[in-house]
C-alpha cells in the first residue's frame, strides 16, 4: 500500500461510495475531486465536497494514516489550513485544525475494491524489468500515444531547466551557454566533463577574435585542453604541426592570461572509443565548427531544417587530423569526419534543448514547435530501452519516440510509477 495507491483511488473514485460518512458520521458527496498538486501544499486542490449539509471548497489530503498529519508537520504549515477532507486508509488518531475544530476524516480501508489492491500489488512485487509487460500490448495505442507525449514534454522541460542554470551562470548570455553546452556534447559520455570544463576556462569571446584563423582556435582549444603542455619532457619527439601550436598558444596564453586554466592530459578519455572519437579528434572537430560558426547561438536557432543542420555540423577537420587521430602518430587510413549518428546526437541533445529553453523564457511556441518538428525528422536512437520498447510492440521511428521512450523506461518504469502512466492506469481500470 502507498499513499500514490490512495490518491489513484481518490483521483479516480474507485471506492464505495454508499453511504459515505467521516469518522464522525457526518454525510459526505465528493462533487468535484479537485485537481492533483504536484507541488507543495495539500494532494488534491479546489475540491468541491458535501459534508453534513454544507458545501466545501478547499483542498483534500491524502494519508495512509491520519497520524502521517502530524509526523508530515501539516499542523503548522499555513499552506494545509484550507483541507476541507482528510482522506486516509486508516484513522489512528483524531486530527485537529490550529482552532481546535476536528478536520473531517474519510476512511478507505474498508471501501476498496480488494482485487484492485491485488492487481496493484501484484504490478509492484513484480521482479520483472516492466511490471506490466504482459498486459502492454493490450492496451491501446491512444493510451502510449498520449503517454508519449506527456513524457517528452517532461523531457524536455527538465533539459531546459539544465539551459536555465548555464544562463544563469554566464549571466544570460546565450551566446556563451551554446558554446559550453555544445562543448559538452561534443565530448558525448566520457569527455563530456573536460569538453565542458575546456568551455568554461576559455570563454567563446576570446575564441570568437580569432574565428578567421583556424590555426590560433587549434592553439588556444587544445593548449587549454592541455595537450599543448611538456608533461612527457619529450618536446624532440613533437612533430613540426605541434610544435607551432604550442608557440602560438604560449603567446595568446600570456596575452589572456589563460596559465592556470588548462586541463591536465590525463582528464581526457581513450577507453574502449573508437579512434574516430578520440577527444583529439573530437577538439580539433569542435575547432573547426567554432572557425565557421562564431555566432553559435544564432546559427543554431534559426536553422530550419535537420539537413542544413548536419550540413553545418559535419565539419570536416583541419588537414592534420585528416590523417591523425592523436599528436605524432601519422593514421593509416582517412580519418573521418563528424558521422551522422554523432550530429544527430548533438541535435537532440544541444538544438532541442536550447529552442526549448528560449521558447520559455520568450514565451514563443514557435521555437518548441521547432525543436519538436527536429525530433519528429530525426531517426530514432538505438539502444538498448528502445529495442526494449520495440519487443514490447511500441513503435519507436523517430527522435521523439526514442527520447520520449527513454524517458518514459527510465522515470516510471523503473522506479514502478505506474500510477502516474496512461497504460498503468489503464491496466488497474480494467
Ligand atoms: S510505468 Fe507504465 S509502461 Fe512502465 S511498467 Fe508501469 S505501467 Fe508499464
Amino acid at each position: 500500500m502507498s499513499e500514490s495507491y490512495l490518491h489513484f483511488l481518490y483521483q479516480f473514485q474507485y471506492f464505495d461510495k454508499t453511504n459515505l460518512q467521516t469518522t464522525d458520521n457526518e454525510f459526505v458527496e465528493i462533487i468535484k475531486i479537485g485537481r492533483l498538486n504536484a507541488d507543495s501544499g495539500a494532494d488534491f486542490q479546489d475540491a468541491r465536497i458535501f459534508i453534513g449539509n454544507i458545501e466545501w471548497v478547499g483542498s483534500v489530503e491524502v494519508h495512509l494514516k491520519s497520524s502521517d498529519w502530524d509526523i508530515h508537520k501539516h499542523q503548522n504549515d499555513a499552506s494545509y489550513q484550507n483541507v476541507i477532507l482528510h482522506l486516509v486508509w486508516e484513522d489512528d488518531k483524531p486530527i485537529l485544525r490550529k482552532d481546535g475544530t476536528r478536520i473531517p476524516t474519510l476512511t478507505l480501508c474498508n471501501r476498496a475494491d480488494k482485487k484492485l489492491l491485488q492487481k496493484y500489488q501484484s504490478m509492484m512485487d513484480s521482479n520483472a524489468e516492466m511490471p506490466c509487460q504482459n498486459q502492454f500490448m493490450e492496451v491501446d495505442d491512444i493510451r502510449k500515444l498520449s503517454m508519449l507525449d506527456k513524457v517528452l514534454m517532461k523531457r524536455l522541460e527538465d533539459k531546459s531547466l539544465i539551459i536555465n542554470q548555464f544562463l544563469k551562470d554566464n549571466n544570460a548570455d546565450w551566446e556563451e551557454t551554446s558554446y559550453q553546452v555544445l562543448a559538452k556534447n561534443f565530448g558525448f559520455k566520457l569527455n563530456a566533463e573536460p569538453f565542458l570544463s575546456l568551455a568554461k576556462n576559455l570563454p567563446l569571446k576570446i575564441l570568437q577574435k580569432h574565428r578567421n584563423n583556424l590555426s590560433q582556435i587549434e592553439a588556444l582549444i587544445f593548449g587549454v585542453a592541455g595537450f599543448l603542455q611538456n608533461e612527457k619532457n619529450d618536446l624532440e619527439t613533437w612533430d613540426e604541426y605541434r610544435l607551432n601550436l604550442r608557440k602560438e598558444f604560449q603567446f595568446l596564453a600570456s596575452k589572456y592570461q589563460l596559465q592556470d586554466k588548462m586541463l591536465g592530459q590525463h582528464e581526457w578519455k581513450y577507453l574502449r572509443l573508437r579512434p574516430a572519437n578520440f577527444p583529439t579528434v573530437r577538439l580539433a572537430q569542435f575547432a573547426c565548427f567554432i572557425h565557421e560558426n562564431a555566432n553559435l547561438f544564432s546559427v543554431l536557432i534559426h536553422l530550419e531544417d535537420v539537413k542544413i543542420f548536419a550540413k553545418i555540423l559535419k565539419v570536416k577537420q583541419s588537414e592534420y587530423w585528416m590523417e591523425h587521430y592523436v599528436f605524432g602518430k601519422k593514421s593509416e587510413g582517412k580519418v573521418p569526419t563528424m558521422g551522422s549518428a554523432s550530429v544527430e546526437n548533438v541535435v537532440i541533445n544541444t538544438v532541442v534543448p536550447l529552442l526549448v529553453a528560449y521558447a520559455n523564457q520568450k514565451d514563443n511556441r514557435e521555437y518548441l514547435e521547432k525543436a519538436i518538428k527536429l525530433l519528429e525528422e530525426l531517426p530514432a536512437e538505438e539502444n538498448n530501452i528502445t529495442n526494449h520498447w520495440k519487443s514490447m510492440g511500441l513503435i519507436v521511428k523517430s527522435a521523439f519516440d526514442s527520447q520520449a521512450s527513454i524517458e518514459w523506461f527510465n522515470h516510471f518504469c523503473l522506479p514502478k510509477k505506474c500510477l502516474s502512466c496512461n497504460v498503468g492506469v489503464d491496466i488497474l481500470r480494467r
